[in-house]
């Protein structure tokens, strides 16, 4: 590490006039201190959120449900009203890394973050949910730009994200052994306004398939995933997996959520 100076505002609006002026937000730290450490980040200043009130808790609200930014992972996942209406959800935060990342690292943290394999980013695009800044609502299809990348301008803070509740959803997603981040994540959402699939890990940011969703508002079978060629050229090729390989996963995933959904 090297020097930095240390803010600890107690008001939203102190935290972004600091990170107007150059600071770096700090939430759960499970993103922003790593990088840090390996010296990919360098900020003069670390503006931390922890103490502000009110921007975590999970509350209901009509037919969706409001999630504070500063909200642990933890705590989406161990939420009853939550598991009761979108499981998906719920069980997208309990496989999130492991107990200490899920014990401090926060919603808000991982959406502005934008990790290319991250999971909530898909639960967002998939659920048609609505980020909350301090200054304005983005849809979560205008939220997400590319790797690490979003409609974020500087130093506006996430406060909260408005997930609806969709008819059935489902997170299905296959690991990276070590770091337990998605090698492909499909979030598979059956919403008002029809079949809704968000992809993480594949490519250099989350995605929805337009060719799945239309195929699976057509017909909601396993089958019908299956009959969708899912297109290698755009996908990522590491030391992990194959760029083909992750179209495979793609699409057997897809298969294996619906069948999941319809059992
Ligand atoms: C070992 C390990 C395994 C992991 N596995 C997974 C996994 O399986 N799935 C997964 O999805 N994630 C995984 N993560 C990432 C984890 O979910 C992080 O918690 C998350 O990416 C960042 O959230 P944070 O609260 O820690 O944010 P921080 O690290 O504090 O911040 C991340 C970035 O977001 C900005 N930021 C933070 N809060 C706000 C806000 N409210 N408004 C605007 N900007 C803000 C910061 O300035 C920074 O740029 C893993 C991390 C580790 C270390």
């Amino acid at each position: 590490m090297y020097a930095f100076t240390f803010e600890a505002p107690s008001t939203v609006a102190a935290a972004a006039a600091l990170a107007q002026a150059g600071g770096k937000l700090l939430a759960g730290g499970q993103s922003l201190l790593p990088s840090m450490k390996l010296r990919l980040s360098a900020p003069e200043q670390v503006v931390d959120l922890n103490q502000i009130q009110g921007l975590s808790g999970i509350r209901r609200e009509g037919n969706s449900f409001v999630i504070g930014a500063m909200t642990r992972h933890m705590d989406v996942a161990a939420h009853a009203e939550l598991q009761a209406a979108i499981p998906a959800l719920a069980d997208l935060a309990a496989h999130i890394g492991d107990r200490q990342v899920r014990a401090r690292g926060t919603l808000g943290g991982s959406v502005a973050n934008n990790d290319p394999a991250a999971c909530y980013p898909s639960a967002l695009l998939a659920l048609g949910a609505t980020v909350i800044t301090d200054r304005r609502e983005i849809v979560a299809d205008d939220f997400f730009l590319g790797m690490y990348t979003t409609a974020l301008e500087d130093g506006e803070i996430i406060t909260a994200v408005r997930f609806p509740i969709p008819r059935r959803a489902i997170y299905l997603k296959f690991k990276q052994a070590a770091s337990r981040f998605s090698l492909v994540g499909v979030f598979l959402a059956q919403t008002e306004g029809g079949v809704r699939v968000a992809i993480t890990g594949a490519a250099s940011a989350v995605f929805r398939h337009a060719g799945l969703e239309a195929a699976l508002n057509q017909s909601f079978t396993p089958a019908a995933a299956a009959a969708v060629k899912i297109d290698a050229d755009e996908l990522n090729s590491d030391i992990h997996a194959s760029a083909a390989y992750r179209a495979n996963l793609i699409s057997v995933q897809t298969q294996r959520a619906v069948a999941q959904l319809l059992a």
